[in-house]
């Protein structure tokens, strides 16, 4: 069985029974993120891997933790300055 992980998700996609892993050249879809994906497999082997259509939608718990983070840096930054300075 060919095991291959989404491009947009890197989940490991459940390839349909009708795909046959020795010659199979055309879309997926993965379950995980509805993202179109084309892959050209050649005797269980992967040829070809690509998006197609990117759904995964950004990760917003991701984005904001690292807005914080750049945020908390820059104030921990102001705040060594006052003391370095006695401002
Ligand atoms: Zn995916």
């Amino acid at each position: 069985m060919v095991e291959i992980g989404c491009l947009a998700c890197s989940k490991i996609i459940k390839l349909p029974q009708y795909i046959d892993t020795e010659k199979y050249d055309g879309q997926v879809v993965c379950e995980e993120c509805n993202s179109l994906l084309y892959i050209k497999l050649v005797k269980g082997k992967v040829e070809k891997f690509k998006i197609v259509e990117n759904k995964r939608k950004p990760d917003i718990k991701i984005t904001l933790g690292i807005l914080k983070s750049i945020v908390f840096r820059r104030s921990m930054h102001r705040f060594k300055m006052r003391v370095k300075y006695n401002l």
